[in-house]
């Protein structure tokens, strides 16, 4: 009795709550298991957005307790938020894990896939079950995102359901000690699913087998398909011309780069240039595919004109067992796809698109129910940049501090996504592609109506963008009109860039915004895309933008660099442009040049556009670096590739009644070239102009209005250089500059500005 007394008296009893993404990533055994090994008794239990603890015992002990939980948590675990609170004195004589409670309205988070953790790793050489078992996982690894249909994230909710569980997985399964207690995707040997290889005639489903034979087929020239997580990859050894050409002829119009799988950090650090914070990038679990500064090694065919290597690490256990068997220190892995369609997930339609241009298929047959791209990350001045929003990141939210309660972003075109509002969540659709085909539209509202399911979301508000003909405005169109009393708002493109940066950075009030990408429909009726704006989360002035160009040829011209660098030149030298000689105008015959230029003068087929992008473009074609663009983007990612780190000068610009023109700039980039200046010494040139030009409004912006806000936003801030140096300059001048990480700062981001502006305007309606 008095002993009893005496244990109570310094017992004390404590609530914690955690908030992130503690669910389906192993954290209640996590939580039971640190209970145990610190003394404390209480009980666990999965809550709507997180998971509740209480426990009893003394302060110490529960202050290591609370210690062990922050600092040792499973590699995934995300804790957003811990409370602790102390509460009365409750006893429990053990620690349990309490089931959890019926959640099914309230949204759950939905781990992302997993890349294989190192314990599996090592469980694949020494667990008799599962020697060399290409699908391992436990509670730190696997599938979630892409394997889930419906929550609770139990199997019978996922693609694993058919697949019994044997008596050792079943045992493993229910041992709270084990790692695979409560692991849905628990598999094995014996009852899991299995990998095939497609051969021609031969067929098999031995491991090994189908491993001596892709090893066997990449020291050739073959060109395979591969089942990833989230889709098909297209592989071939980085280091063979004729499989990589295979696989440019087959991918046709498309001159994407490709990305790298390295057998491992080590030997991709022989390759291109890793810092620490892009080497933590590569070798966390989520597995990004990182830009990397090429250092040696031309790679033909494969980012050709291009500075930097997108490069990944194995993620899958089948990508670690092939390399073992592979002499090559690097695969190429791209995306299953044709140009602008979405990454291929299922078997049937790879036999039926690939079969004819791959020589063997490798699948497994475990469905890929979300279909999800691999992400892409940029590092721009120690910041990092989520360039591309998909495998280890979706469908994780972002919290937010706005009230976003059933709000639909239908999101823009080109690198396409929709974001849905939960409360303050916000959840960001994978990554879609470009909206221009009937694939990709079905993909988007596929996705779509999985996320409604998964996220329990009925639309209550629908912000789309301002261009009619976008395939995501008519979605909402066409939303809005099967529910008459659900609000339909259009926005404006670089508004809602503006919005997503101040979304991420948690910002409100007014700010000063500069917003440049390739396109997006002005509120006059005109193409913007180069926008100096004072605006809030409801509203923008624009105050600046680059002066409006003709753009020959419409779309057409966003493929073709050359016409806007013609445009570039009349507008500067009029008729004399037939004269000059530079690489653009000895290209191209007088005939070809004048069919262009009549284009403009007629007025035909030629929008007016104020658009960064196609500055750039121009730029890149009189300098002779693109005339064709084989992707989007290509013009000035190849300008930003030339760039001369030793120059720093730059050229200039004029600026009358709000618009910038670039006349000063085109006529001594000619003057250069007739120089003989380097066009790596022009590119650093043309991108230091911007950089003062940026800086410049800002300071003159700031003087009139006090603004020092400065919020960037649009795919021209993908450009790493550009970036990095805007930032230095405006941070040098005492400005606070805010600059998405997790958001992409690209197309993909927009909506989730959609997302935020909706949610202040219907504050007023
Ligand atoms: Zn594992
Ligand atoms: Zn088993």
């Amino acid at each position: 009795m008095q002993k009893g007394t005496d244990k109570r008296q310094s017992s004390e009893t404590y609530r914690i709550g955690i908030k992130g993404l503690v669910q389906g990533v192993g954290f209640r055994p996590f939580v039971f298991r640190m209970a145990t090994e610190y003394g404390l008794n209480g009980w666990v239990e999965n809550r709507n957005d997180g998971v509740l603890v209480q426990v009893s015992g003394s302060h110490r002990q529960v202050d290591n307790f609370r210690e062990g939980l922050l600092t040792r948590a499973p590699a995934a675990a995300s804790i957003e938020l811990f409370e602790t609170e102390k509460i009365p004195f409750e006893f429990y004589d053990s620690f349990e894990i309490r089931e959890s409670r019926n959640l099914s309205e309230s949204i759950t988070e939905i781990s992302p896939d997993i890349a294989v953790c190192r314990e599996c790793l090592h469980d694949l050489k020494s667990q008799p079950h599962r020697i060399s078992y290409p699908l391992i996982n436990c509670t730190h690894c696997g599938p979630r995102f892409s394997i889930i249909r419906d929550l609770p994230y139990d199997r019978v909710h996922t693609t694993m359901a058919d697949f019994e569980l044997c008596p050792s997985c079943a045992s493993e399964y229910k041992d709270l000690y084990d790692r695979r207690f409560h692991a849905q995707p628990v598999a094995c040997n014996h009852c899991g699913p299995v990998y095939r290889l497609e051969w021609g005639d031969r067929v098999t489903e031995d491991i090994q087998e189908i491993l001596a034979s892709c090893a066997k087929l990449l020291s050739g020239n073959a060109l395979l398909a591969i089942k990833g997580t989230g889709g098909f990859h297209l592989v071939c050894d980085a280091f063979n011309e004729r499989g990589v050409e295979k696989l440019r002829k087959m991918k046709e119009r498309d001159g994407k780069p490709f990305a790298l799988m390295f057998r491992s950090l080590e030997e991709a650090r022989s390759y291109v240039e890793i810092g620490k914070a892009e080497e933590t990038l590569l070798s966390s679990w989520k597995r990004p595919i990182v830009l990397l500064r090429k250092k040696r090694g031309l790679f033909p065919g494969i980012a050709d004109g291009l500075a930097t290597l997108g490069v990944m690490l194995p993620y899958m256990p089948f990508h670690h067992l092939l390399f073992e068997k592979l002499k090559t220190p690097a695969l190429v892995m791209t995306s299953g796809n044709f140009s602008e369609e979405p990454i291929l997930t299922s078997n049937e339609k790879v036999r039926e698109r690939f079969g004819p241009f791959v020589d063997a298929i490798i699948t497994y047959n475990r469905e890929i129910y979300n279909r999800v791209d691999d992400s892409v990350i940029t590092v721009a001045g120690g910041k990092t940049m989520v360039l591309r929003r998909a495998r280890g990141y979706a469908p994780s939210p972002l919290r937010t501090g706005i009230d976003l309660e059933g709000i639909l972003g239908c999101g823009a075109e080109l690198s396409a996504s929709f974001c849905l509002g939960k409360g303050h969540l916000a959840f960001l659709s994978p990554y879609i592609g470009d909206l221009k085909n009937l694939e990709t539209l079905e993909f988007y509202q596929e996705t779509y109506e999985r996320y409604c399911r998964l996220f329990r979301f009925t639309p209550q508000l629908i912000v789309s963008d301002l261009h009619p003909d976008y395939l995501s405005t008519r979605f909402a169109w066409k939303l809005a009109k099967e529910n008459p009393d659900i609000a339909h708002i259009p926005v404006q493109h670089h508004h809602a860039h503006v919005a997503s940066t101040m979304l991420e950075a948690g910002i409100e009030g007014e700010v000063l915004g500069f917003s440049l990408d390739g396109m997006g429909l002005g509120t006059d009726g005109h193409i913007w895309g180069a926008e100096v704006m004072r605006a809030d989360y409801c509203d923008f002035e624009r105050l600046f933008h680059f002066e409006y160009m003709p753009l020959p040829g419409g779309d057409k011209a966003t493929r073709e660099p050359w016409r806007m660098g013609l445009s570039y030149l009349y507008q500067s030298f009029g008729e004399e442009l037939y004269d000059l000689n530079i690489p653009l105008t000895q290209r191209f015959s007088r005939q070809e040049m004048s069919g262009i230029i009549a284009l403009i003068q007629k007025r035909i087929n030629t929008p007016m556009v104020s658009s960064a992008g196609r500055l750039f473009d121009a730029v890149a074609a009189i300098t002779g670096l693109n005339y064709f663009a084989s992707y989007q983007a290509e013009a000035p990612m190849l300008l930003e590739s030339a760039i001369d780190f030793q120059e720093t000068g730059c050229y200039d610009f004029e600026i009358t009644a709000g618009k910038v023109s670039f006349t000063p700039l085109i006529r001594q980039l000619v003057e250069d070239i007739y120089q003989g200046i380097s066009t790596g010494v022009m590119a650093a040139k043309f991108h230091y102009s911007l950089v003062q030009l940026i800086c410049g409004l800002a300071m003159e912006i700031r003087e009139e209005s006090g603004l020092d806000r400065v919020v960037l936003g649009g795919g021209s801030f993908q450009n790493s250089f550009l970036t990095e140096k805007v930032v230095h300059k405006l941070e040098n001048e005492k400005f606070k500059v805010y600059l998405p990480g997790r958001i992409p700062v690209n197309d993909q981001g927009i909506s989730a500005g959609q997302l935020a502006i909706g949610a202040h305007r219907r504050k007023r309606m």
